[in-house]
């Protein structure tokens, strides 16, 4: 009979081995497993270190680690993944949120007004959790969010519905392709953005995500040159697009902003340091 601590502690020990992680990364996952298995908070793990575990449980607990440790994300094997306050059903039909993306969202949000109505534009949606974020908290806002994928829009929909976030709604759309005649005040977007050659698409978290989430061509900016082409033909005047990018590309997303026409050209840094998102306003004349 294994009881919780026994059980947690193999996990770790497994989980440090074999996907190198380091011993705290390893408790973090062998615990969120273990939760997800047992419907419990963290502390319930921490305060009843002796409970034995069920057949079921344990017969459960060791199918997850062994996908886990075959490499697939937690974000997959738990169903879901925390962003801006909101959890999100993740699925492998979706970029799984990353908290960097969070710098995105209060770029947008500082930038919206408290009252007054406001449209925005969320390209390439995913798992819908930029749009979902700024539509849960400027409900003066109209959302509209698009992404190409129907597998990823039907989990976008999902968690609008599951959020009871009624201010946002989901087209199916290639880029620009089924906006015609429409104008935002704000375009936002986290748009595949690595290079195709990049090593880093075979390893971790990534090789279990759509490519088409993530690669985009040679120096990874095709997507981001599409879109800051065509943005100002969707923008208000004085509207702002706003893209997230590559540690590298930053200089890149700036030259094309400005090229386009595109005015108060700024990049603003991740957690981590890295510029992270790079944004740009339509001029008044445009
Ligand atoms: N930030 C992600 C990564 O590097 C990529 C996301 C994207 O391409 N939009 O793993």
């Amino acid at each position: 009979m294994r009881n919780i601590a026994d059980t947690l502690r193999e996990a770790i020990t497994s989980i440090g081995d074999i996907l190198a992680l380091d011993p705290t990364a390893s408790r973090i996952e062998a615990q969120c497993l273990l939760q997800h298995v047992l419907s419990v908070p963290r502390v319930y793990l921490l305060a009843h270190p002796e409970q034995t575990l069920s057949e079921v449980q344990r017969d459960a607990f060791d199918a997850l680690l062994q996908r886990r440790l075959r490499g697939e994300p937690i974000a997959h094997l738990l169903g879901e993944r925390e962003f801006f306050g909101m959890n999100l059903k993740v699925t492998p039909a979706t970029l799984i949120p990353r908290p960097d993306t969070e710098l995105i969202v209060e770029l947008a949000l500082n930038r919206i007004p408290h009252t007054q109505p406001y449209r925005v534009l969320d390209m390439g949606t995913g798992s819908g959790a930029i749009a979902l974020a700024i539509a849960k908290h400027k409900p003066n806002t109209e959302v509209v969010a698009v992404d190409v994928s129907q597998d990823a829009l039907a989990v976008a929909i999902e968690n609008a519905q599951r959020l009871k976030i009624p201010n946002v709604s989901f087209i199916r759309s290639d880029w620009f392709s089924a906006l015609n005649g429409q104008r935002f005040d704000l375009i936002v977007s986290n748009p595949p953005y690595i290079s195709s050659g990049d090593i880093h698409l075979s390893q971790g978290d990534l090789r279990f995500e759509p490519l088409s989430a993530l690669a985009s061509g040679a120096d990874g900016l095709d997507d981001i040159r599409r879109i800051v082409s065509a943005a100002p033909q969707y923008l208000t005047a004085n509207g702002w697009l706003l893209l997230e990018h590559g540690y590298d590309q930053a200089g890149s997303v700036r030259d094309l902003l400005t090229q386009r026409g595109f005015v108060e050209v700024f990049s603003e840094k991740d957690l981590a340091g890295i510029e992270r998102v790079t944004g740009g306003k339509l001029p008044d004349s445009k």
